[in-house]
């Protein structure tokens, strides 16, 4: 089975082709291009969506080009439907619909997060993990069962992305920006007092991002630093809680974030005190790309067919908890 993914959710406009052969998944091209604000400055969802209109047939011509694939080779079609930015995720809809239907090719709308999950699972191997999701639009603690994605820990106001991201940018760099600042970080070990919230099993991050805001004139190395260790230790606590209640034997983590490899070096320890395996998404393939939509789109034909034209809409706030996953 061949997939093309479509995907559209913020700042990425990606397309991405991928094999599958029984339970056995093979990226064969995933190209992206990136929608980049002005330095200082936060998405602009029009300005985005017109990145990924102006975008979207150069990447997908590269990303065929690249699998040496043609369009009436594909046997499906999936686009990321929610949860994003509507202006944006509606030119991966328009784009996934118009070759669904000019080709008759079938189409399967994709939840964003489960995109990230699922290809995660598939690169590392990961079998039944707990799941932590950390990205640019979600911070989750997520575990599967009885055929839901369930939630064992969440961010109660802006992600963890989204904190890196306006430090960063009230810094003046440009977003995203948790590259930036883990190469600060890694400059200091002085360790600044931040507020550290963590409510039941739930973070808050509000108060954290106006404290570090205020140290940032008195030394950005040591903000960035006492930042991440904030944050991440209030992550680590969160998830290694739902790791005791759930049992799991697996962590894994996904999404943008989980390319900070001092989050990693928490959270292995962590696993270590449980005896847990632990799991990253490749860097590469943490943050947004195509071949989380397209993989998921796949492991969903398997058991189900497209959806009819009319029905490919795009939901803004999809949560992964409604989601209802049968394969
Ligand atoms: P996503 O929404 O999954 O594409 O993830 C994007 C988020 O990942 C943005 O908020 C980035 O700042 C963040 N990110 C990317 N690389 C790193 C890193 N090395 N450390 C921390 N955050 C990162
Ligand atoms: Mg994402």
């Amino acid at each position: 089975m061949l997939g093309l993914g479509i995907e559209s959710t913020a700042h990425t406009f990606s397309c991405a082709i991928l094999e599958k052969k029984g339970k056995k998944g093979k990226i064969l091209s995933d190209i992206r291009k990136i929608y980049r604000p002005p330095d200082g400055e936060g998405i602009h969802p029009r300005e985005a969506s017109r990145h990924h209109a102006e975008n979207s047939s150069e990447v997908l011509s590269e990303c065929l080009q690249k699998a040496g694939v043609k369009i009436n080779d594909l046997d499906i079609i999936s686009y990321a439907a929610g949860p994003g930015l509507g202006p944006c995720l509606r030119i991966g809809a328009v784009v996934a619909r118009s070759l669904a239907s000019y080709y008759k090719i079938p189409v399967y709308p994709v939840n964003h997060a489960l995109g990230h999950i699922e290809l995660g699972k598939m690169l590392t191997g990961a079998k039944d993990p707990l799941v932590l999701l950390v990205s640019g639009g979600h911070t989750m603690i997520l575990a599967f069962l009885s055929k839901k994605w369930r939630v064992f820990g969440e961010t109660l106001d802006i992600t963890l992305g989204q904190l890196l991201d306006q430090i960063g940018r009230s810094a003046g760099f440009a977003s995203p920006c948790g590259t930036k600042i883990e190469e600060l970080a890694a400059k200091s070990t002085n360790y600044v007092n931040l507020p550290y919230v963590v409510k039941g099993n739930d973070v808050s991050f509000s108060g954290l991002l106006s404290a570090t805001k205020q140290i940032i004139p008195k030394g950005l190395e040591d903000a960035c630093f006492s930042l991440q260790e904030t944050a991440f230790a209030m992550i680590g606590e969160a998830t290694e809680r739902a790791l005791s209640f759930t049992g799991k034997k697996e962590l894994l983590i996904v999404g943008g974030v989980a390319a900070n490899k001092r989050l990693s070096e928490i959270l292995q320890s962590v696993c270590k005190r449980h005896n847990c395996k632990f799991f990253v998404s490749p860097r590469q393939y943490a943050g947004d790309c195509g071949s989380q939509i397209s993989w998921t789109g796949l492991l969903e034909s398997s058991i189900k067919q497209g959806v009819p034209l009319e029905e490919t809409f795009v939901r803004q706030s999809w949560r992964l908890d409604t989601v209802e996953v049968m394969y």
